[in-house]
């Protein structure tokens, strides 16, 4: 169906957008792109990654009604503004936080923005352009440096929620940590945890791809059948009231794998964390009595708050943490649904970044 409708004072020139279709379906189609209102920043897109919640709705349908314009890590350059925006101008280098909370309901006014009962979301990254809306400088765009690539600009979202998973937790001072699941969400906490000073990361993966990359980066790296020997091995057991464990002084969860879960809670030490930054897609059968006698901290961390995304921020700009090494594939706009594909092989990727 095409509309004459025009919107005034804006010459509608199409763009092609990826577009979720049906389970399997990612489709570039010409899109009109919306009008930049008063508080809005239009974007030509640099690169955009693909998430892993992307390519649940590319297998699973999660999230989805067809039509739906996809991607939300992206980072880009400035192209239009709206006369309420300040401190930004047309040709600016921007990376986005794609999330827009409203700011006035109960968790929101509790600092708690990324449970918002209204969240909005500026998806459409996988586009030539993209509008952000409510486009606050420091808040939801943030100005690069000259020194940041577009694909480092990409990696501020799934930085966030690994900056989120980190600050929830007291690191134990000179415990073993570890971390289950090398994905972008893992190995950006890996590297968060090691920025932070933390001596010993644990990185587990089944994929001999992200176990390499999180080993560049400075954790010791095991496969998931290696950790309980090997922890127990090296940092001996602990004991306490009914309770034989190891001496892991948290897990943080990334891999949403319920054989991981099982593993973290037996492998903490009594008064340890695990931090759940990963969703499961099977509802993992929890040994809760280690829970209870161990006193355990199972704390989830979901989405980021906007301090979280300033310090993710101010850690991606600095470039001390390898972002760019992430970045196991590229593909052109015009073959975005081979990217997801590719995206989908968890065993030999980490991201997959689009450059339109
Ligand atoms: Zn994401
Ligand atoms: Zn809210």
């Amino acid at each position: 169906m095409t509309s004459t409708q025009a919107t005034v004072g804006v010459a509608d020139q199409q763009i092609d957008a990826a577009v979720w279709m049906e389970v399997g379906r990612i489709d570039l189609v010409p899109v009109t792109p919306p009008a930049v209102g008063p508080r809005d920043v239009e974007i030509e897109v640099g690169a955009c990654g693909i998430c892993g919640s992307d390519v649940h709705r590319f297998l699973e349908g999660q999230w989805s009604t067809p039509g739906q314009r996809l991607g939300h890590e992206f980072a880009g350059t400035v192209t239009a503004l709206g006369q309420e925006v300040e401190g930004l101008s047309v040709g600016d280098r921007v990376a986005v936080n794609p999330a827009v909370p409203c700011l006035e309901c109960d968790r929101c006014r509790e600092g708690r923005t990324n449970l918002c009962s209204g969240l909005r979301g500026a998806e459409g990254g996988l586009a030539q352009r993209v509008r952000v809306p409510d486009a606050q400088l420091g808040r939801q765009i943030f100005l690069m440096p000259d020194s940041m690539t577009m694909e480092e600009g990409a990696f501020l979202e799934p930085l966030s929620v690994a900056v989120r998973a980190v600050r929830r937790e007291q690191l134990p001072p000179g415990e073993p940590v570890l971390v289950a699941g090398l994905g972008t969400i893992g190995q950006c906490v890996v590297r968060v945890l090691l920025d932070a000073g933390v001596e010993t990361v644990i990185g587990v993966d089944t994929s001999p791809v992200r176990r390499r990359a999180a080993e560049e980066a400075g954790a010791l790296v095991l496969a998931p059948d290696e950790v309980r020997p090997v922890v127990l091995e090296r940092w001996g057991q602990t004991v306490s009231p009914y309770q034989t464990s190891g001496a892991l002084g948290g897990v943080f969860e990334c891999s949403g794998a319920p054989s991981a879960l099982a593993q973290a809670l037996e492998l903490v030490r009594a008064g340890g964390f695990v931090s759940l930054a990963g969703l499961f897609a099977t509802p993992p059968a929890v040994d809760v009595n280690a829970v209870v006698q161990k006193e355990l901290l199972l704390r989830g961390a979901f989405a980021y708050t906007m301090d979280d995304v300033q310090e993710a921020f101010a850690l991606a700009s600095s470039g001390r943490l390898g972002l760019a090494e992430l970045v196991s594939d590229r593909f052109p706009l015009a073959r975005v649904q081979e990217a997801f594909q590719r995206q989908a092989d968890t065993h030999s990727t980490i991201k997959v970044v689009v450059h339109p």
